[in-house]
């Protein structure tokens, strides 16, 4: 066994003038936070006589409120312009309103002291502009998979728009949603299902939400489904899907009681609410975590798509269900702390997979959330906790897991017990957070939010190396280059990056004599860490052992000490690294050979799919043999990646296609079937029509295989006419946006296929169409084309769209 010892780093200030920075003072973000004079406390909120072909409903709120000024003589609720007030009352007083845009004041008949208490009750009929708060869905014959629905989306401030309510995240309440509809809907919303009885209008279903929430995560689903019901500790855990789908919904969800039992047992916070509900709906954007009801689109997964780890599963459901504790149960102050929501339901997944498969899934899941950030932080680098951050999902994430690691995983998680105790039904800050922490831990983290929280960017380290033989010393020079080039906003209002990152580092260095390890404290622009007792020349040298830092890593390494590392570290972070490393080395034997033996035998697949991928940029003669193999891999990403990558090497086309033809036959993952494709549609451009035909015809999971084929029409010029696509244009959106592309080559077919379904008989197909040209063409381009149609277009919708969508033009002119 081999001790790691502690050896005192020797730390050198060097040069590097440091920008002054202006911590001093605090960015806790609580100046968004809405003022607010009395508390809402209950809503009861009643639905009757649902018109879909009006897009209304009659409505009943009656909202109980304490008084939280002396004298209060109006209760100001947020209430959409489009709701009409028919009466306010206070039990038989009738009470006056007014309205100021979507601010709807009632005055009160006597002014209501500090602390008393007030019942208000409001009639009006709703007509809900579709989208807005509720979205209202047709079915329309030969519209596949496509029942008449409606459902609710609250966040951030849209709940209003279908009922009067205090539309911000700082006051909870409790509620009761009551719904008559027709006898062939349900009717799923919050809390826990008391009566479902029969009625004049069908039936009346009434749900309590008996624990206080948010009241953006009110929600209501009105289509026809069925229940999927299942358990987690004796409470309900009911999956709610179209009855075409109900084969499917258990495969995909069964995954949810464990999840439960996993969030229970690491936040020491058991699963808060009555029942957990899953919905799926037509075209919602994702998932959306009201509580105890979450709400997700409607692509549940067929038997074949687990071999491709379909997102629904391994991030969508973890995601919403992390929400509940994270979001509901304690919940932002304000939008400007939504990282407290997003950054936490984004980290939870990866330690559920951690959890249950290993330190490499966690690992997994974070290197993804990895190239996210670096993605989102390129365009615009923001803090998490400010206004309209950018980056909350996965800097929020990336920043709980390096707490994570500093800490440790015990006293990580009694910080987050705290954090949720101390706030349960109730709200917080970033600020609340940090507190808990330094109460539940003792550790002052002061320096890490303004670092990671309050401030932007990541450090860029720059690592060089020198070994003294006769010392046997290993000396780093260690630089942190990053920039702060942002700009003030017209408010005046600047996002700084930090000149130094302050935090300890551990450096391994592997030898001949076996492993050293040494961590210093990171705590300038420039410096040297030096490893004592390094007997003879390093043969692997890991910045950051672990990857515990949020970083951009350049260090010049030998190829040796690089495929060491490969061999040796288990992190896939450093992994990842090393492999873009040997990637840029394609005329070195030894990074092919080392590439090689990852692709072939590493321990997890993900690196064996990098590795893969790597070799695109190697020669045929070194290339083959592994990616050859890589296509027996037990794991289809590596198999799908090697046959993408066999498609772009030189000098290789012969074999590729071979092979590409094999695992289009025989493959059984829909994602590697989609890629054999697309490298035979490279590589055979004789029978790139009659390929392209086929993936058209081929069915898979989200339509894989053919958005291949459909792409490959745009990428390959030539390859088949705008005609093939017309007939596709009933089953899903891109081919009307692969249209727009031929447009805007110059295909007048395509644009005319465009033009003659605006005229489309179904609605679906028309908005389809429509959308490409507002948002696949350019604007002059989709105005030349619309502007001597639209007095001649046969439907109301598509002319509404038309008309919009030239104002939209002569506003910017
Ligand atoms: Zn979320």
């Amino acid at each position: 066994m081999r001790t790691l010892r502690r050896i005192a780093a020797l730390t050198l200030l060097v040069t590097a003038p440091l920008a002054a920075q202006s911590n001093l003072e605090r960015m806790t973000n609580d100046q968004y936070t809405r003022s607010h004079d009395y508390d809402l406390v209950h809503q009861r909120i009643e639905l009757s006589n649902i018109s879909w072909d009006s897009l209304s409903f009659d409505g009943r709120v009656v909202s109980t409120l304490v008084s939280l000024r002396p004298g209060l003589d109006s209760v100001i609720l947020d209430a959409g312009h489009l709701l009409d007030i028919r009466t306010a009352s206070a039990g038989s007083t009738e009470l006056r309103t007014s309205r100021h845009g979507d601010t709807l004041v009632v005055h009160l008949g006597a002014s209501a002291a500090f602390g008393d208490t007030v019942r208000l009750t409001l009639d009006y009929r709703a007509h809900i502009d579709n989208g807005q708060g509720l979205t209202f869905k047709k079915a329309e014959a030969g519209h596949a998979h496509y029942p008449q629905q409606i459902w609710s989306q609250g966040e951030d401030d849209n709940n209003h728009d279908w009922f009067p309510t205090y539309d911000f995240p700082n006051d909870k309440m409790t509620w009761e949603m009551v719904a008559t509809v027709p006898a062939e809907y349900t009717v799923v919303s919050n809390g826990t299902l008391v009566s479902d009885t029969k009625s004049p209008g069908g039936h009346t279903v009434t749900w309590s939400q008996e624990e206080p929430s948010a009241t953006y995560l009110v929600s209501l689903i009105v289509a026809p489904l069925v229940k999927v019901p299942d358990t987690w500790r004796g409470k309900p855990v009911d999956y709610y899907v179209y009855r075409e789908d109900s084969a499917l919904a258990m495969p995909l969800f069964k995954v949810t009681p464990d999840m439960i039992e996993v969030y229970s047992q690491l936040t020491g916070t058991p699963y808060p609410w009555a029942k957990y509900a899953q919905t799926t709906v037509a075209d919602f954007f994702g998932g959306m975590e009201n509580v105890s009801a979450t709400t997700l689109v409607d692509w549940l997964p067929d038997a074949r798509a687990y071999q491709d780890r379909p997102w629904f599963q391994y991030i969508l459901i973890p995601h919403e269900l992390a929400h509940q504790w994270f979001g509901d149960y304690v919940t932002t102050e304000n939008w400007a702390n939504m990282w407290l929501n997003e950054g936490f339901a984004e980290f939870m997944p990866g330690q559920y997979w951690g959890t249950k498969l290993g330190r490499h899934a966690e690992e997994d899941y974070y290197l993804d959330e990895y190239r996210q950030f670096m993605g989102i932080d390129a365009r615009r680098r923001m803090p998490v906790a400010a206004l309209g951050s950018n980056n909350i999902y996965p800097r929020g994430a990336l920043v709980l897991e390096m707490l994570k690691h500093r800490l440790g995983a015990e006293r990580f998680w009694a910080g987050i017990n705290r954090y949720l105790t101390d706030h349960r039904f109730e709200n917080a800050t970033s600020d609340d957070l940090r507190q808990a922490f330094l109460d539940a831990t003792g550790q002052n983290l002061d320096q890490f939010w303004d670092q990671w929280v309050y401030q932007a960017g990541y450090p860029e380290f720059t690592v060089s190396q020198s070994y003294d033989a006769s010392a046997h010393r290993l000396t780093l020079q260690v630089k942190q280059t990053q920039v702060d080039t942002a700009t003030a906003d017209s408010t005046g209002l600047r996002f700084t990056t930090p000149q130094v990152f302050r935090m300890p580092v551990t450096v391994k260095v592997g030898t001949a004599q076996g492993e050293r390890s040494v961590t210093a404290d990171l705590d300038a622009r420039e410096q040297a860490i030096t490893v004592d007792s390094v007997m003879s020349a390093p043969t692997m040298v890991i910045f950051d052992d672990g990857n515990t830092i949020l970083k951009k890593l350049t260090f010049e390494q030998s190829t040796a000490q690089l495929a060491t590392q490969l061999q040796q570290d288990p992190d896939l972070w450093n992994r990842q690294w090393v492999i873009g490393q040997l990637a840029s080395r394609p005329t070195d034997k030894a990074a092919g050979a080392a590439l090689a033996r990852a692709a072939r035998s590493a321990d997890y697949y993900l690196t064996r799919a990098e590795a893969v991928a790597a070799f695109d940029s190697f020669p045929a003669s070194v290339a083959l043999k592994p990616l050859q193999a890589a296509l027996k891999d037990t794991s289809a990403a590596v198999r799908s990646e090697a046959i993408g990558t066999l498609g772009g090497v030189r000098g290789a086309e012969k074999d590729a296609l071979r092979l590409a033809r094999t695992s289009w036959d025989r493959d059984a993952s829909y994602e590697v079937r989609a890629a054999a494709l697309g490298t035979m549609i490279k590589l055979d451009s004789t029978h790139r029509g009659a390929l392209i035909r086929q993936g058209i015809a081929t069915p898979s999971y989200r339509q894989a295989i053919q958005n291949t084929a459909l792409s490959a029409i745009v990428r390959y010029p030539g390859s088949a006419p705008a005609t093939e696509i017309e007939p596709l244009l009933g089953e899903q959106q891109l081919p009307a946006y692969l249209l727009a592309a031929l447009v805007r080559r110059g295909d007048t077919t395509a644009m005319g296929i465009l033009v003659k379904h605006l005229d489309d008989d179904r609605g679906w197909v028309r908005q389809w169409v429509l959308n490409a040209f507002r948002n696949g063409l350019p604007r002059p381009v989709a105005t030349s084309a619309l502007q001597p149609l639209a007095a001649t277009l046969k439907h109301d919708d598509v002319k509404k769209g038309v008309t919009e969508l030239l104002n939209m033009k002569d506003r910017n002119q």
